[in-house]
């Protein structure tokens, strides 16, 4: 199974990630948990990447690219060439570099996991975690710049992937243990297709508007 993550900040993309990299055995390959290893070793691209980081700006495309190609190749030579890639794309400069690495390394993504939530939910997770977890990105500035950011250059590579028929929409404002079984129950009937029936052949799924047949109230 090959996954993208497209997702604004707090909809759950290190969560719901880690969940699906456990259920298909595949790696979690985040690159702000990369990045902010980096920050924390203070290695040269940490130190080039901080204060982007602390400001809520994306950092250069080519430093995430090439991050995510090392990951890559590594997933393939040693993970069997599954993968849920968390935080990558972030813009459409990023979504077709990333494409001409999969068609290179013939590992193009099967599914783009959509989680969709609105503004003032995700402002009310960031800040909640930020008194949990310190993260330097976790104020209500930054917050606003993230949330900005995302809807500027990161949502419109939603559509992109919906005309390549590989998009999944879900419902991020339910509780985790519903967002989980609702990603789970449409990857694993992806998962069922991607071997048999081509991208052009599909068609995206909404999910978004059945929280009743996954239990809510
Ligand atoms: P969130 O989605 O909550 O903002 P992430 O951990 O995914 O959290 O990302 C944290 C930060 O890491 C981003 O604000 C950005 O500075 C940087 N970052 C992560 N992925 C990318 C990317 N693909 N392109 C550019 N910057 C990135």
């Amino acid at each position: 199974m090959r996954v993208l993550l497209v997702a604004p900040p707090g909809a759950g993309k290190g969560t719901q990630g880690a969940l699906i990299a456990t259920h298909f055995d595949i790696p979690h390959i985040a690159t702000g948990d990369l990045l902010r290893e980096h920050v924390a070793q203070r290695s040269t691209l940490g130190n080039a990447v901080q204060e982007h980081l602390n400001r809520g700006e994306l950092v250069p495309d080519e430093i995430v690219l090439d991050m995510v190609r090392t990951e890559l190749i590594d997933a393939k030579e040693h993970r069997g060439g599954g993968y849920v890639l968390d935080g990558v794309p972030r813009n459409m400069t990023q979504a077709r570099a990333l494409y001409q690495v999969g068609l290179d390394l013939d590992m193009t993504a099967n599914v783009a996991l959509h989680l969709k939530a609105d503004d003032d939910e995700l402002t009310r997770r960031l800040l909640a975690r930020a008194a949990l977890e310190h993260r330097s990105d976790d104020t209500e500035e930054v917050i606003r710049r993230r949330l900005a950011l995302y809807h500027e250059v990161t949502h419109p590579i939603v559509d992109w992937y919906g005309s390549r028929g590989i998009l999944v929409s879900v419902d991020a404002m339910r509780p985790v243990q519903h967002v989980a079984r609702q990603i789970l129950t449409a990857l694993e009937t992806m998962s069922t297709l991607v071997d048999f029936v081509p991208e052009s052949a599909r068609r995206s799924i909404d999910l978004t508007g059945l929280g009743a047949a996954f239990g809510d109230a």
